[in-house]
């Protein structure tokens, strides 16, 4: 994998100053797929989209309209400034992806809790934001009951789990869905439900959707686990 440019974004509404790298180019080799369409590829980093601000808890999108024109940064990630010269470097020719800082710190990926205040905050700006938000906020579970922070039995009563599945499923519905998009999304669907703890809409859209192609492997295995009555997202590769 190969890094590219790190750029600095501002909070739009204390200018406070993080960075965000880049990737030029990698493949995710040895990544685990999941059938919540979760990737874990341990060598590949994450890279936030959308963070929230260490000094106000604002929450912002990592693009170009929080971008700092023209602050970039090469390897070696290093930010400083020579504290002999601050007081130079604030009257002369203060560097505008500092703002007023000395330092810049790499923009935090949102946990749960901070997903579900974005979507709160509604900083979702379409619908492919909130889709995004949203995979986000189910992925942040599965996480944490592969890691065991949370139980099975506590998730299935989580009511904010659940409603996001539900909003996830109205996303995927006909008339939201971009139809451009090349992803299926009837599998997701079908997992969705099972993950709802709804094995007979699971069954039902497997049946009808994927009436020739019974013989899938995914396909197969997610009845199988219809039939055991298992929520649990499974490794698909
Ligand atoms: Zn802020």
């Amino acid at each position: 994998m190969i890094l590219g440019n790190t750029y600095v974004y501002a909070c739009p509404d204390c200018q406070l100053r993080v960075s965000k790298r880049s990737v030029r180019s990698g493949t995710r080799m040895g990544a685990t797929h999941y059938s919540d369409l979760r990737i874990d590829a341990p060598s590949y980093p994450k890279i936030p989209q959308l963070t929230k601000c260490e000094a106000c808890a604002c929450i912002f999108w990592l693009d170009e309209t929080t971008k700092v024109e023209g602050a970039i940064f090469s390897e070696p990630l290093l930010f400083y400034i020579d504290l002999d010269h601050i007081q130079e470097v604030q009257d002369e020719k203060k560097n505008p992806a500092f703002g007023d800082q000395l330092e810049i710190h790499p923009a935090k990926e949102l946990d749960r809790e901070g997903i579900k205040d974005a979507l709160f905050m509604n900083v979702q700006r379409d619908h492919e934001d909130e889709h995004y938000l949203r995979r986000l906020l189910l992925w942040a579970y599965h996480e944490q009951l592969q890691d065991g922070t949370i139980l099975r039995e506590e998730l299935n009563e989580d009511l904010d789990y659940l409603e996001n599945i539900d909003a996830l499923l109205h996303l995927l519905a006909d008339e939201n869905y971009d139809k451009d998009d090349d992803d299926d999304p009837h599998f997701f669907r079908a997992e969705l439900h099972r993950y709802a703890g709804r094995f007979d809409q699971c069954m039902n859209i497997l049946r009808f959707r994927y009436a020739l192609q019974f013989w899938h492997p995914y396909v197969r295995k997610m009845k199988q686990q219809c039939r055991k009555r298992n929520r649990d997202a499974f490794v698909m590769n």
